[in-house]
């Protein structure tokens, strides 16, 4: 389950800007999911649970956003949202999208106190 990893990643991530801060806990988290990343939400909430243990966001609350992915067409040039892979070009219905956004999992606000 790669959500475990990512989750991790982006815990210590929040932990080492809320030091910095001298802050002592974590209050809330919100996180940014990509369409077309591949996590499961409800994973990140689990791995969320687990990995907060014995750490400053241990207690905290955890938003999770989803974005909708952003392709560009090869053919037409026309950028289009996307919810998975299988959406084609919404302009001439291409299936040549380079993905610009949408495939990554991130941190995107904090509360620390
Ligand atoms: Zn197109």
């Amino acid at each position: 389950m790669h959500e475990l990893s990512l989750t991790q990643n982006l815990i210590e991530i929040a932990e080492e800007h809320a030091r910095r801060e001298n802050a002592t806990v974590i209050t809330s988290v919100t996180m940014e999911i990509g369409a077309l990343s591949g996590v499961m939400p409800e994973a990140v909430e689990f791995a969320f649970e687990a990995c907060t243990k014995n750490t400053l966001a241990e207690g905290a609350s955890l938003e999770i956003r989803h974005i909708p992915a952003l392709g560009r067409c090869q053919k037409c040039g026309q950028e289009c949202e996307m919810e998975s892979l299988l959406d084609g070009c919404s302009a001439c219905g291409s299936y040549a999208l380079d993905i610009l956004k949408g495939q990554e999992m991130a941190l995107i606000e904090l509360e620390i106190d």
